[in-house]
């Protein structure tokens, strides 16, 4: 199957001079080939963007959230078909795929209300027969690049904002499962969006880096891994748009000792090992407060036990493959490092057995105990199905050690105090807490965003801050004639 670019409203017929393989991650199998974009291609999709930009600014508030309830009724409709795209491509089970689906519908239902939600301030008569008021216009064309771990949620936290509020858009998706953004273009184009406003090209870092320089793309909504949001930050403000970059993760989960640890131990393996932990919300690190370390991994270990590991597809099947061979050859590595380095493996996944093709790309749910700070299995991001145990003497030891992390997506506390975790949630340097909430992704009327290495910019994702990033603010202060206007003045305007 050949996989290409959505430009002007249908699929690419251009020939590419690269592509790349897509696999079945739990097959092992290559799938499909994907179409990379050279930069002149991404200048064919920011061309198309750019002709459909002058008039889609224009459409009316009615117009735009027709479209976005339109979509969010295809979407809902045909969100079984786009499960199993998700599953062929990334290898997360099926309902996890449709989770993710959900996240993304709630971000769309979000974008309808952009009548609402572009409602700007009026002040009549601030000063005498003088009105002021604020406009929020959209930006242009808008860059917008994903990573591989949430092929569906993660545009939709940033497209339909992009294109309610008049924008129109560019996205790179991750090249390691594209087909989720084609079928994204063809419900936008039946759900009326006019050709144009919304564009796929395919491909790696020459496509990223044409959207990056391209003078007519004005902003970028980035997510992936720090060292490319990093790069993607500074490359893009350097050439003066408006970024966003949303990077990686290590997100600490801090149990206290008058935590439910039946409750606790559930969340650590939800957390640690859905979607083989390859989500930036996941938990990879729990904080085990004296003394309930030795009870602790007790618990996380039994449930740890029953975890059915295998293809995605398959009924019962809770957890999948690695996305990519690479990818899991990566993650085994830190489980001899772990060991080396003096840390107790508790569960090694490389013996689980396996629901599925044995040339899948799989790696069990791994659990370490007894980790350190300078160990990698606790420096790296992972991003996979590897926990870490780390004890601490106190409160005050786990606040000190996750607020030195430089990472700050996500965190949890699991507590019966309420007075602790009021305290943890203020103290605490990181975006997105929760409360006995192990994964605390926000509602989409919150925005969504991490602190500090996890994100670059000063917009966190979707929500208002969504609408803020993509329009620019205009204050008009108006003035119509009456027989009393007065005159000639040169003094600085004031307001009486
Ligand atoms: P990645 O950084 O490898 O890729 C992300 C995007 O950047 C892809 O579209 C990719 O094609 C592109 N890219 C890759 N290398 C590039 C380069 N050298 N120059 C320019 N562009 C490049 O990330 P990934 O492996 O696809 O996704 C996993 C990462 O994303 C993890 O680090 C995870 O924590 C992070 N993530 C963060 C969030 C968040 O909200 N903070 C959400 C999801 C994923």
């Amino acid at each position: 199957m050949r996989i290409t670019h959505w430009i002007g409203g249908k699929a690419w017929t251009g020939i590419a001079q690269r592509t790349g393989d897509v696999y079945d991650p739990a097959t092992g199998q290559v799938g499909g080939q994907v179409d990379f974009a050279s930069a002149s291609d991404v200048d064919e999709a920011v061309t198309a963007a750019r002709e459909a930009f002058s008039r889609w600014r224009n459409a009316s508030l009615a117009q735009r959230a027709n479209v976005m309830f339109a979509f969010r009724e295809l979407l809902n409709a045909r969100k079984s078909d786009l499960a199993e795209i998700i599953t062929a491509e990334h290898g997360k089970v099926l309902s996890d795929a449709a989770g993710e689906i959900q996240r993304a519908l709630e971000a769309v239902e979000f974008a309808c209300g952009i009548p609402q939600l572009l409602k700007g301030g009026f002040s009549e008569n601030a000063s005498t027969k003088v009105d002021v008021y604020s406009i929020q216009q959209p930006l242009g064309v808008v860059g917008v690049i994903s990573p591989f771990n949430f092929p569906a949620m993660v545009p939709l936290w940033f497209v339909p904002n992009a294109i309610a509020c008049g924008n129109t858009v560019v996205l790179k998706p991750s090249e390691k499962d594209p087909s989720a953004a084609n079928f994204l273009a063809e419900l936008f184009a039946e759900a009326g969006l006019p050709d144009g406003v919304f564009n796929v090209v395919h491909g790696d870092k020459e496509a990223v880096d044409r959207i990056l320089e391209h003078p007519q793309v004005k902003a970028v909504s980035f997510v992936g891994s720090t060292p490319i949001a990093r790069y993607v930050y500074e490359t893009g403000t350097r050439s003066g748009k408006r970024v966003q970059a949303l990077g990686g993760a290590k997100n600490h989960m801090v149990v206290l000792p008058d935590a439910d640890l039946d409750l606790a131990a559930d969340a650590a393996v939800s957390a640690g090992f859905g979607s083989a932990g390859e989500r930036c919300m996941a938990i990879s690190v729990v904080v085990a407060v004296d003394p309930v370390g030795d009870e602790l991994v007790g618990k996380i270990s039994e449930r740890i036990a029953g975890v059915h590991v295998g293809d995605g597809r398959r009924p019962g099947c809770e957890m999948g493959p690695l996305v990519t061979g690479a990818h899991r050859d990566r993650v085994r590595s830190y489980l001899d490092a772990g060991r080396s380095a003096g840390a107790k493996l508790v569960l090694d996944g490389r013996g689980q057995s396996i629901d599925g093709d044995d040339a899948g790309f799989w790696l069990g749910p791994t659990l370490f105990d007894h980790v350190d700070v300078d160990m990698s299995l606790y420096t790296d991001e992972i991003f996979g199905p590897v926990l870490s145990v780390v004890r601490v003497p106190s409160y005050d030891a786990a606040v000190e050690m996750v607020n030195a992390n430089p990472y700050g997506n996500g965190t949890a506390i699991f507590t019966n105090d309420g007075g602790a975790a009021r305290r943890y949630q203020n103290e605490i340097e990181v975006g997105m807490v929760g409360v006995n909430v192990a994964i605390p992704v926000p509602v989409s009327y919150y925005s969504f965003g991490g602190w500090k290495d996890s994100l670059f910019g000063d917009s966190h994702a979707y929500g208002p801050h969504g609408v803020h990033f993509f329009t620019r603010a205009k204050v008009v202060t108006s003035r119509w004639l009456d027989p009393s206007h007065g005159g000639v003045n040169l003094g600085f305007p004031q307001n009486s």
